[in-house]
């Protein structure tokens, strides 16, 4: 059977790209398909504006901390189209660098949409067909937006990257990674922020104290958290801005409602009945451990897979991917003990298990630390940071450490090796302390707070 290519990758986000990449680099013939820009949701409408936005509403507590060391700031305003201008031009810089990696490797790219004919053709939205002795699915996932009364007046995290003008207030529904970043993003940025959440406290499934940490902080700076709420119709008014009805019977009237209610997987008319490829319940593709799913010439990796919907992961999926099927070294992603990290303010590091899951596996011991970091005292910002170690009672291997506070993410991605190599407690113990910083406190808990 002839193939017009080894491989052709649907989608070019952080998994296909990288798997496209890495094949054509072995010298196999590699094509790609991508409907809208080449570098995907993390690029393009994720992470990386994301983080822009994010170091941008940082300034407002480094201009009022600058006071307490001794610094006069003059009069200070932020204007929303030069930061989405810059953030713009950044994001297509980097997708230009994204095509010219690809080109430079020898992948042949389709700026279009394509979708399985049966297990080794794909039709591009053109009309036209290829044979391919395999087929990568790298297509990600889109906000979901519940089907209530008014669902077409909001918007979603595609679109906040792309107003024109910066809501004076916005409602975010959510409580998750997104809703809680852009609410903290939007408040920096100077908006009046208010969160609905419809369960018992935000972030479900990070360590319940962090959650309470992170939801006290938020409140602190002024985001209107309504826990137990959730919206139950939106109209639009005369003016423009919206109404919104909700389940508290109150009605609010905001610039802007944004929904970050989870992402679905892009399987829709994507011809995976055609293939017979077989999808779950949320229409995720189905795979195994090396990410194949049940037709053997089609594999999956990424969001569309719904595993851990995290771009390290979506890469590493395809990595393995790679190295199983064209290094002829089967492989699997491994899936235990990923850190990450929520851009909050204050910001959340974690890795591990919580100290709910874990008492539930074994016996343990949970220390921690909550203090007024160094640098908020002249600043005289009240915030305080949290860390937490859970460690179990039988191994004294360290299960999960939890941060909260300035330079989470940093810390917890290096705290993140020693976990997966299997440190303990008395490994952290013996290394020396580094000071004056706030990480010390990692390696400078001497007591349990309690035992579970
Ligand atoms: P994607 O990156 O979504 O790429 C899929 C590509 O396929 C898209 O470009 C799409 O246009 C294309 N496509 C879809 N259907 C077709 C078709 N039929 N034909 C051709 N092309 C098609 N993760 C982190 O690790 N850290 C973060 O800080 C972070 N922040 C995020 C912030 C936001 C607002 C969002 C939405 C996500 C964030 N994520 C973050 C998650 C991360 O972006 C995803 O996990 C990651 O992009 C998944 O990669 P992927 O390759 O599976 O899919
Ligand atoms: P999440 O799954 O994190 O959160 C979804 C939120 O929406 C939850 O609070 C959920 O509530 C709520 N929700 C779901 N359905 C409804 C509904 N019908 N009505 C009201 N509320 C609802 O998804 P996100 O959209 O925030 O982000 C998607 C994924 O992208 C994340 O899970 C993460 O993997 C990734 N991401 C990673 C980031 C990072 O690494 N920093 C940043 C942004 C995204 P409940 O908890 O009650 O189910």
């Amino acid at each position: 059977m002839s193939f017009d290519y080894d491989l052709f990758v649907i989608g070019g986000g952080s998994g296909g790209v990288r798997s496209a990449r890495l094949t054509a680099a072995e010298g196999f013939r590699v094509g790609l398909a991508e409907e809208y820009r080449m570098g995907g949701t993390c690029v393009i409408r994720g992470c990386v504006p994301k983080k822009l936005m994010v170091y941008a509403s940082e300034f407002a507590d480094a201009f009022e901390d600058a006071r307490g060391f001794g610094w006069s700031v003059g009069q200070t305003s932020f204007d929303w189209s030069k930061l989405i201008a810059a953030k713009d031009g950044e994001i297509a810089r980097l997708e230009g660098l994204y095509r010219g990696n690809l080109e430079k490797a020898g992948v042949e790219c389709f700026d279009t949409r394509a979708e399985l004919v049966d297990p080794h053709t794909v039709r591009l939205a053109s009309g036209q067909t290829f044979r391919a002795k395999h087929i990568l699915v790298a297509v990600g996932g889109r906000p979901f937006v519940p089907d209530i009364e008014g669902a077409e007046h909001v918007i979603t995290s595609n679109e906040i990257f792309h107003l024109e003008r910066q809501p004076g207030h916005i409602l975010i529904v959510g409580g998750g990674y997104i809703a809680c970043e852009f609410a903290c993003i939007m408040r920096g940025l100077g908006s009046e922020v208010t969160q609905f959440y419809r369960g018992a406290q935000i972030l479900r499934g990070f360590d319940d104290e962090v959650r309470g940490h992170v939801s006290d902080e938020m409140i602190a700076r002024g985001i209107n958290l309504h826990l137990g709420t959730d919206v139950l119709s939106i109209r639009r008014l005369e003016d423009g801005r919206f109404s919104v009805k909700c389940t508290n019977g109150s009605v609010s009237v905001v610039d802007q409602v944004m929904y970050a209610t989870g992402r679905v997987p892009n399987t829709e008319n994507l011809g995976l009945e055609a293939a017979g490829v077989a999808t779950g319940r949320k229409g995720e593709i189905v795979v195994d451990a090396w990410s194949q799913t049940n037709v053997p010439s089609v594999y999956a990796v990424g969001d569309v897979t719904d595993r851990v919907q995290l771009t390290p992961v979506a890469i590493r999926e395809g990595v393995a991917f790679v190295e199983t099927v064209f290094r002829a070294n089967p492989t699997r992603a491994d899936h235990e003990t990923i850190p990450t990290a929520v851009f909050t303010q204050p910001e959340i590091g974690t890795v591990g298990l919580t100290e709910e899951a874990a008492r539930d596996l074994e016996p343990i011991e949970v220390y921690r630390s909550s203090f007024r970091p160094m640098m908020h005292i002249l600043a005289n910002r009240s915030e305080r940071m949290l860390m937490k170690m859970i460690v179990s009672k039988a191994t004294r291997r360290v299960l999960g450490v939890h941060i909260v506070g300035h330079a989470a993410a940093e810390m917890i991605q290096m705290v993140g090796i020693a976990v997966k190599m299997g440190a303990t407690k008395e490994d952290f113990d013996a290394t020396m302390a580094l000071h004056p910083s706030a990480a010390e406190e990692l390696v400078t808990m001497k007591t349990p707070v309690r035992s579970a």
